[in-house]
């Protein structure tokens, strides 16, 4: 048993229920999504006892032999890495929730993957909020032929935009970074037939400027199971 995992969970709780009564007008709390990358089965098995039900992974090895070890949990699995295109079918099939699509190759990719199984996958367009070279994501210009695309694939269903912004330890560029994803969704709601309700945004660093802007989900790791080795 961990010491720590039931207090770090408590705290985070408590930091996105702060953060939404104090920053965001008493709006609901975000969804937590535990990244657990790096960290064992058993920690996560931990949490989910804890009532964690939401868990990211970036790495699909490492995520389907840990999907294999927990198989009896009825964990919800998502699914936030860099895609390469050859891995688009094991994604589809082992994932509810991708988050880090930048591309319509693999967003058709994936929908043929879904075709063949019956199912549809909620999907995120990453967007590279911060224009860096090394970033995966599309460009917030390139963003309205993505969102139009993908909105016709009839396996995906578009349900907003995730974003990694240059970090930083200022909570007002944080803002200021996260309300530009928060500008980008409201203009895309202008010309999408089905709205955008999900805004994937704040990690460990950074997770009270994000709610400030609107994010539904959060995507935490450290503050919850500690550095990653
Ligand atoms: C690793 C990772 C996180 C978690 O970051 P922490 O700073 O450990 O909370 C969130 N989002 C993505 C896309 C990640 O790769």
């Amino acid at each position: 048993m961990s010491t720590n995992l039931a207090q770090n969970f408590q705290q985070v709780c408590q930091r996105l229920e702060q953060a939404s009564l104090e920053l965001a007008a008493g709006a609901a709390a975000p969804q937590l999504l535990a990244v657990s990358k790096y960290h064992s089965s058993s920690l996560i098995a931990e949490l989910y006892q804890l009532g964690q039900v939401a868990f990211a992974e970036s790495y699909v090895q490492e995520a389907l032999s840990k999907q294999q070890e927990l198989e009896g949990l009825a964990i919800e699995w998502h699914f936030i890495g860099p895609i390469q295109s050859n891995k688009t079918k094991q994604i589809a099939q082992h994932f509810t929730w991708v988050h880090s699509v930048d591309r319509l190759k693999v967003a058709e990719r994936l929908n043929k993957a879904c075709a063949d199984s019956g199912r549809r996958l909620n999907i995120c367009l990453q967007v590279n909020i911060s224009r860096e070279a090394s970033k995966s994501g599309c460009l917030p210009e390139e963003l309205p032929a993505l969102a139009i695309a993908v909105q016709s694939l009839p396996y995906l269903q578009l349900r907003g935009l995730m974003a990694i912004p240059n970090p930083t330890e200022d909570i007002a560029e944080q803002r200021a970074n996260f309300a530009k994803v928060a500008a980008l969704q409201a203009q895309l709601n202008q010309i999408l037939d089905d709205p955008l309700d999900t805004l994937s945004m704040g990690m460990s660093n950074d997770l009270e400027a994000a709610v400030a802007e609107g994010a539904t989900y959060v995507r935490i790791g450290t503050a919850l199971f500690g550095a990653r080795t």
